[in-house]
């Protein structure tokens, strides 16, 4: 577990990554930022106490330590006033989308979603049979007055939405952060419509800058709106730990549902450790240092673009998160780019998968610039640049 030697390289390929490429497409946090001698600390230490805390069920709501310990950390940083009730710990934000739609919505219902919007949460609304209706977004985020015309045609058709899906801060894939007056015009939306804000918020601790919009669930008061949590992309994703924000009603509906009853709460024996892991202070202190990292890392990619890319291709400049957006010029279909790319040995995450209506991001990519090492980053964006020059001749 100490030997870290495989770090990134060949024989080490998580997810989708093929070997000896270079995966420009991975939205995971890369090796070498994961904090793994802390955490090998921290599980010796666990099996040295009540070991069998490890390996029972858990509570449903999830490791009271851990909630206690988000809880307090939520009122410090962000002046909430939230208590125990309004938080539960999940499998990875991934299980709380899931979640959320298995007990808000039934096949056939309506939701909202930013265009583009994550890919794997159209996925998981696809895999339900969810009718989404797609709001396109600009800078400032998803753009309200769409938002109104679309929800005035749901009106009339009487097929008011569900709830709105978003990632509001360092959006992926477009690194875009929704503003504030966006937010609260939104609130108030919610409310004459009548539906429930989940907002994805898994990239608001990596940021480069001091100041980011309050969240919606602060916002709102905590009314009527979900808000999703992980330690996957602070700490790292095989974990598999995340949490829920809500009220007090909403929490005591999930944990009640027949999943936590059956399986106990959200993997208890991770739970745990990290639970210890961030009551003695690591965690806060690694998200500090992990910010550092990864603007270094931002400031690679777009140094790299502005030097590689020709003048008819633009991107987007990401404040946090993982992802820059990058749009290519009208000629150039992004299947047909992908295709001689990963002939190159270089991926990227086709802009396409992140639309309702996959047309919309033909001409788009998304670069993620955690994780892979600079050179590899640069070597990329060369390949690339070097591609949308060939492509471009008469
Ligand atoms: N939501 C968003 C917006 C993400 O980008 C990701 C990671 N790709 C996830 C959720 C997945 O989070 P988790 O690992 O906590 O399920």
């Amino acid at each position: 577990m100490n030997d870290q030697s495989d770090s990134n390289s060949a024989q080490s390929t998580p997810q989708g990554v093929v070997a000896g490429s270079i995966p420009l497409f991975a939205g995971h946090p890369s090796h070498d930022l994961i904090p793994i001698q802390d955490f090998q600390r921290t599980v010796e230490s666990a099996f040295s106490q009540n070991v069998w805390r490890l390996f029972d069920y858990g509570d449903e709501q999830g490791n009271p330590d851990l909630i206690q310990f988000l809880v307090e950390r939520f009122n410090q940083r962000e002046h909430l006033n939230i208590t125990s009730d309004n938080l539960m710990i999940l499998a990875g934000s991934t299980g709380g989308v899931t979640m959320i739609t298995n007990l808000l919505t039934q096949a056939g219902d309506t939701i909202l979603v930013d265009s583009p919007s994550y890919r794997d949460a159209l996925h998981i609304f696809r895999d339900h049979h969810i009718d989404m209706r797609a709001i396109p977004i600009d800078e400032g985020g998803v753009i309200v007055a769409e938002m109104v015309k679309t929800l005035e045609t749901l009106k009339a058709e009487n097929r008011l939405p569900k709830f709105y899906y978003v990632v509001p801060t360092f959006q992926n894939p477009t690194g875009i952060t929704l503003s504030q007056a966006r937010r609260e015009a939104i609130i108030e939306l919610s409310q004459q419509y009548g539906f429930v804000i989940v907002e994805d918020d898994v990239y608001s601790e990596i940021r480069f800058v001091d100041e980011i919009p309050p969240s919606f669930f602060g916002l709102a008061g905590g009314k009527n709106a979900l808000r999703l949590g992980t330690f996957s992309k602070t700490l790292s994703p095989g974990l598999r730990m995340g949490w829920l924000l809500g009220d007090t009603e909403q929490i005591q509906r999930f944990v009640t549902s027949g999943k936590l009853r059956m399986g106990g709460g959200a993997n208890p024996f991770t739970a745990k450790i990290v639970a210890d892991y961030c009551k003695s202070g690591a965690w806060d202190t690694h998200i500090e240092w992990l910010r550092g990292q990864y603007q270094t890392r931002r400031d690679v990619a777009l140094t790299a673009l502005k030097q590689h890319m020709p003048d008819s291709v633009t991107w987007t400049y990401p404040q946090g998160g993982y992802f820059i957006w990058v749009t290519l010029p009208e000629h150039i279909h992004v299947a047909d780019f992908e295709k001689i790319a990963n002939q190159n040995d270089v991926y990227f995450a086709s802009g396409m998968g992140f639309y309702v209506n996959p047309d919309d991001g033909k001409h788009n990519l998304r670069l993620s610039f955690s994780f892979v090492p600079h050179d590899d980053m640069k070597r990329g964006i060369v390949v690339l640049g070097q591609l949308v020059k060939e492509l471009s001749v008469e």
